[in-house]
């Protein structure tokens, strides 16, 4: 018995001859908030896109809960089948950095579509579940306009509005600010803030280290492709082990 939301048990991938990911294991726990941290073409993106199923990972096991996605088979990694596959998708949120709104549906039915068509949801109950975290997001009234009509920290919001609308067991972030300036990365920011203190499960790539120190219990850095370093949040900005942390962290002095 245990608390894990998902694992990675060995994960590897490589495009070609580029080994991205050479041998990560991570499990994220019920209500951790974990912050991935490191340069860029460090991998960041492929681990998330293996663990949302979005890439598969040639070796390695994967498991959301108690259930198993893909398990190991001498360093290869075995998927179940299509019914496994739907059920894991049902337990994770994606945000990304491009907030991948479908720009011709209002914001109501961006929200809602997923919910009516995947989870079978019925409309009006739909509705009222995107009224509701519109208003979480600060978006109240917005419901009818169209994704241009708004501004990148707004979109973003909508695409972490629909993400949870699945009410996912873990929201996986990947850079969900580095589009944005300044004041709508505050913005942005906060709705995630306010779902840490909610004890929202949540994986975020991030660039934002005082964000990351503040908000995640725990933090790894990566680079190429292996976890170099992970520990408390405060203890791996504030106090990093490793050259390579400690030159990466000087960056954001
Ligand atoms: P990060 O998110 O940390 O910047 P990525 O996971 O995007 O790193 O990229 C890691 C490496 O994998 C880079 O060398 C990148 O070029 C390569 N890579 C990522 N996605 C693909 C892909 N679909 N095809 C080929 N190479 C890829
Ligand atoms: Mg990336």
């Amino acid at each position: 018995m245990t608390d894990a939301v998902v694992s990675l048990e060995s994960g590897k991938k490589s495009f070609g001859s580029n080994q991205v990911l050479k041998d990560i294991s991570l499990t994220v726990n019920k209500g951790d908030v974990l912050a991935i941290i490191g340069p860029s073409g460090g991998g960041k993106s492929t681990l998330l896109r293996c663990m949302t199923l979005l890439e598969t990972l040639d070796g390695g096991s994967l498991a959301y809960g108690d259930l198993a996605v893909a398990t190991d088979a001498g360093g290869r990694a075995v998927y179940g089948g299509k019914q496994v596959l739907a059920k894991a998708k049902e337990r994770f949120g994606l945000v990304f950095q491009n907030f991948n709104l479908f720009p011709h549906y209002t914001v109501m039915k961006n929200i809602t579509d997923p919910l009516i068509c995947v989870q079978k949801m019925p409309k009006e109950q739909a509705e009222a579940r995107a009224v509701e975290l519109l208003a979480k997001m600060g978006l109240s009234g917005k419901e009818a306009m169209v994704p241009c009509e708004l501004s990148g920290g707004q979109q973003q919001r909508v695409a972490i509005a629909r993400a949870l609308a699945m009410n996912p067991d873990v929201l996986f972030f990947d850079e969900p600010t580095s589009a944005l300036d300044p004041e709508l990365t505050r913005e942005v920011l906060k709705v995630i803030r306010d779902l840490a203190s909610e004890h929202m499960t949540m994986v975020i790539v991030t660039h934002e280290m005082s964000f990351a120190r503040d908000v995640a219990d725990r933090i790894i850095f990566m680079d190429g492709g292996v976890i170099v370093e992970q520990g408390p949040a405060d203890q791996l900005i504030n106090n990093p082990q490793h050259n390579r942390t400690k030159a990466f962290l000087s960056n954001y002095a």
